[in-house]
């Protein structure tokens, strides 16, 4: 019976949907900036699944460690059981590119200890329960308009107003200040257990701070016994153009968080932390934390095969001159009002969402995916795979300015 029923129909009536407008395109295949549908239309990919596919959709490097790990084991047991080898090849990875003079300027010291999870949001989650353990206390400062993720906790901490209002009561102890500003860091005492901000505002519409006030958030959190909980979910794994976007802004966090791009496409993320920190999750009661599947040897011997990528490629470095090239292009245009971020993590705002939408909508029409962001809706988000040439930057700019002028008249 279901012959007759398309792929989409079946989409629309079966799979949940939470989006406004899911793009239900039905992709056949993908392989570095390109994504294929079912009808043989070949699509840019801009915004890389949402900053996961770094190293391109299915990177042949990626594809191989999965498929030699596939012919080895998939599951064995839950968390920390056993020793598998692309877990502690990837830890040990991870932990050598946190290796940096800036450790000094965190009071508990390099990072040594990889905890890994599913997933970006259960980083987050992890990394409140370590700091809750850590420092007794129960209170989280993070900031407005940042996305952490959609679990209880995760939700608790941030996000806008329609965003949570639905879910109350929330968790208790949760503040919440404006991002880059200063004087909002006194809020930030001897209550607060963490406070987690992002080291370049993802969802809020790609929003860079200044140096300086990385620095006051450091030394803030230094004075208070605060721990520093730097989310780079979005930015890490070289989206920044440093391969983590902290090292740009010369502090060092006391928990670092990663996932999306970590994985080359595989879902995975991890919360880090120095030995004195993590070392309270060991401490009676046990089991401080715990996960079946967090970890997974075919996630950990795809990460580890993107982060080689990225490092052997230098891919983190070229992604601020390839970076530059579309904020010159697009930056360019009249309907452009501005062309914000980092790397190639970029926002292009327009006036409004309704103008956004239509060039959405036609940009995809001429197979170019782009999109909004969660909380900034008259921004385009722009944050294609790091592999992508300058001839293919070029290539998509002059047919998104088309669409640009073509809207215009
Ligand atoms: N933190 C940040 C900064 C994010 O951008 C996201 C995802 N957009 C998350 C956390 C949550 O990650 P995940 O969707 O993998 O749970």
């Amino acid at each position: 019976f279901m012959r007759n029923i398309t792929h989409r129909q079946l989409f629309l009536s079966h799979v949940a949907q939470t989006s406004r407008f899911p793009l239900a395109l039905e992709i056949d295949s993908a392989e570095g900036v390109y994504m294929h549908d079912v009808n043989g239309k070949k699509y840019y990919d801009l915004i890389s699944g949402i900053g996961v596919s770094n190293v391109g959709h299915r990177h042949p490097a990626v594809v191989a460690a999965i498929k030699e790990q596939v012919d080895r084991y998939l599951h064995l047991m839950v968390y920390g059981e056993y020793v598998q080898a692309p877990q502690v090849l990837l830890a040990a990875a991870l932990v050598g590119s946190l290796d940096s003079p800036l450790a000094e300027t965190a009071p508990y010291g390099p990072i040594n200890r990889v905890y890994f999870t599913n997933s970006g949001t259960e980083a987050v989650e992890g990394a409140m329960k370590l700091a809750k353990r850590f420092t007794g206390r129960f209170g989280f400062v993070a900031c407005k308009d940042a996305y952490h993720g959609a679990s209880q906790g995760a939700l608790s901490l941030a996000g806008q107003a329609f965003f949570q209002e639905n879910f109350r009561p929330l968790l208790p102890g949760m503040t919440r200040i404006r991002y880059g500003v200063v004087e909002d860091l006194e809020q930030i005492d001897h209550r607060t257990a963490g406070l987690v901000i992002e080291p370049i505002g993802g969802e809020s519409g790609v929003r860079v701070p200044d140096i300086d006030y990385m620095r006051a958030v450091r030394k803030r959190c230094t004075e208070t016994g605060t721990l520093l909980i730097l989310d780079e979910v979005q930015t890490g794994f070289g989206r920044s153009g440093t391969f983590w976007a902290f090292e740009d802004f010369g502090i060092y966090p006391d928990i670092l968080l990663s996932a999306k791009g970590m994985g080359g496409g595989m879902p995975i993320g991890a919360f880090m932390a120095s030995e004195t920190v993590m070392s309270v999750l060991m401490e009676n009661p046990i089991l401080g934390h715990i996960t079946t599947f967090g970890g997974h040897p075919v996630s950990c011997a795809a990460a580890l095969a993107a982060f080689d990528v990225i490092q052997s490629e230098r891919l983190h470095e070229a992604a601020g001159r390839k970076g530059q090239l579309i904020k010159d292009y697009l930056g360019a245009h009249p309907l452009v009002k501005e062309v914000r971020g980092k790397g190639l993590m970029l926002a292009v705002e327009f006036d409004s969402f309704p103008l956004l939408k239509q060039i959405i909508d036609r940009l995809i029409e001429v197979g170019i995916v782009t999109d909004w962001f969660l909380f900034c809706d008259h921004s385009m988000r722009i944050a294609p795979p790091l592999i992508i040439t300058e001839e293919q930057i070029s290539e998509v700019c002059r047919k998104i300015i088309g669409v640009l002028d073509e809207i215009e008249l």
